[in-house]
């Protein structure tokens, strides 16, 4: 009969991986569950097309890593976590072979939006400069545990941040502030018009501004790898390659902490219909690249940033996105790319590159988007297609194949519109709580959402240890 742990967690993705360690450093006996040979979900690293390219399949760029609380607070550097800094977080560029930009200082980013749009973008961040490490704390928490370290600057991000991105940028003249911060909002997957989406463009302008948009030396994996490896020194075992289809295969434990979609958990742990009105959300079409040089962009400012969006207009990322949410198949779409090697040579051969892209299509399509989004590429860096040595593609069927979190290949585990960009994934005064006392939910499902930050993993984690304790 095996010993009785304090928790076991299922799935090793950031939140997994974070709720195990947060436990574990409280001296709570823990055992991990993944199903793949490999920890890390959305979070690794993987030689997808030649021999020494090394790609993310998921995510790259972490500005909510490397903001984040949960992660802030564990020794993952002594674990081999390095960020590195590219020069520019992020460029936009614009067909004039000009690019906005957001760049670490607030000043240079106001300027790259034109004379007219400078001092407003300027007035809008001003009150949030410096207050990162209350903000965020404040705003990743559930809203009602807890009194917030900073009320008054919380409260004033959350009249901005509730509107969608639509209204809060309708301050600029111009559209060149009002595209960059359309990109930002559209890493959310929902419409401009949806409620929240000004706060996911102004969370990541702040996070350029106070603590950059870094990758990890080596790729996403590291995170995952130095969260697994401290979970292993604070006694945690972490077993691969099982795939958890029931909780009565699991060893027995005080508390069950699931890395899984909503839906996944009601099946597993005999839940019944309590998510049903849980929504999926679009999917997106990705691409990794390998390169024969860097990615020849017309704008200087591309050429020199970590992460390039492609959209060179608000009204083209609308209805980039409307597509996408609509069931459209793609035409035109929004990019997000990201450039790992300009910053980590080691990704690559000598003289070759990585590259990273992604367009949004809708949930389940199975069509194949390589040649819209190497005609965007196109427009903004010609010639892009004669350094392409290898490509490895994959649409929702294979996003949703690789990670039982991706329903429909939605990578977002939860559509992040409308009152479910807030309400994760449901009211209630414990969102990781479920109807069995000993099952939470930890994944992006739950508040506050997707991302590499894992505070959705701490935020479970501690409604765990309180319980835990409570029972002594
Ligand atoms: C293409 C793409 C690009 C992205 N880009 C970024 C980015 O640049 N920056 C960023 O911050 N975020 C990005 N994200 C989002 C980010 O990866 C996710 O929000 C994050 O990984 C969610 O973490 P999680 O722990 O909740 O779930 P996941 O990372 O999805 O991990 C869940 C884990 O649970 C395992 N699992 C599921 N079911 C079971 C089961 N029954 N038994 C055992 N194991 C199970 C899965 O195999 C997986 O390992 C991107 C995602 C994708 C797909």
């Amino acid at each position: 009969m095996p010993s009785m742990r304090d928790a076991v967690v299922v799935g090793a993705g950031p939140n997994g991986l974070t709720a195990a360690v947060e436990l574990a450093r409280r001296g709570f006996s823990v055992e991990l569950f993944e199903a793949l040979d490999t920890v890390g979900g959305g979070a690794r690293t993987e030689e997808l097309t030649l021999p020494g390219f090394r790609h993310d399949p998921c995510s790259a760029v972490h500005p909510l890593g490397v903001g984040s609380p949960a992660f802030s607070a564990m020794p993952l550097d002594r674990y081999g976590l390095e960020w590195l800094h590219p020069e520019l977080p992020l460029a936009h560029p614009f067909p004039d072979g000009t690019a906005g930009v957001l760049s670490r200082s607030e000043a240079e980013t106001a300027v790259s939006f034109g004379p007219r749009d400078a001092g407003r973008y300027r007035r809008l961040v001003a009150p949030f400069l410096g207050r990162w490490h209350t903000l965020v704390p404040d705003f990743f928490k559930v809203p009602w545990d807890g009194l917030p370290r900073d009320p008054v600057t919380l409260s004033r991000f959350g009249l901005l941040g509730l509107q969608p991105v639509d209204w809060l940028t309708r301050r600029f003249h111009d559209d060149r502030a009002r595209a960059l911060m359309f990109g930002l909002a559209a890493h959310a997957i929902a419409a401009p018009t949806s409620p929240a989406t000004g706060g996911i463009a102004l969370v990541f302008a702040l996070a350029a501004h106070e603590v950059g948009w870094p990758l990890p030396r080596g790729g996403s994996q590291a995170i995952s790898d130095a969260l697994a490896a401290y979970l292993r020194d604070l006694g945690g075992e972490v077993h691969t390659g099982v795939e958890v289809r029931r909780l009565d295969e699991l060893p027995p434990a005080r508390a069950y902490v699931f890395d899984t979609s909503p839906t996944a958990l009601a099946r597993i742990a005999g839940l019944g219909d309590a998510y049903r009105r849980f929504r999926y959300g679009a999917s997106v079409f990705k691409i990794d690249y390998a390169l024969d040089g860097p990615v020849p962009w017309t704008s200087a400012d591309a050429r020199r940033a970590g992460t390039v969006h492609i959209g060179p207009s608000s009204r083209e990322i609308t209805a980039a996105l409307h597509a996408a949410v609509e069931g459209e198949r793609p035409h035109t779409p929004f990019l997000i790319t990201a450039q790992p090697t300009l910053v980590d040579p080691g990704r690559a051969p000598e003289g070759k590159h990585v590259f990273w892209a992604y367009g949004h299509v809708p949930r389940g399509w199975s069509g194949d988007a390589t040649e819209v989004i190497e005609r965007q590429i196109e427009r903004f860096a010609p010639g892009f297609r004669d350094l392409v040595l290898a490509r490895a593609t994959a649409g929702p069927p294979e996003l949703a194949a690789r990670n039982a979190n991706y329903v429909g290949g939605d990578i977002a585990c939860g559509a992040f519109s409308g009152l479910q960009a807030l309400l994760r994934p449901k009211l209630a005064r414990v969102p990781y709580a479920t109807a069995h006392p000993a099952v939470y939910l930890c994944s992006s499902a739950t508040w506050p959402g997707p991302g590499v930050h894992g505070m959705s993993g701490h935020n479970a984690a501690k409604a765990v240890w309180r319980r835990l304790r409570e029972r002594g």
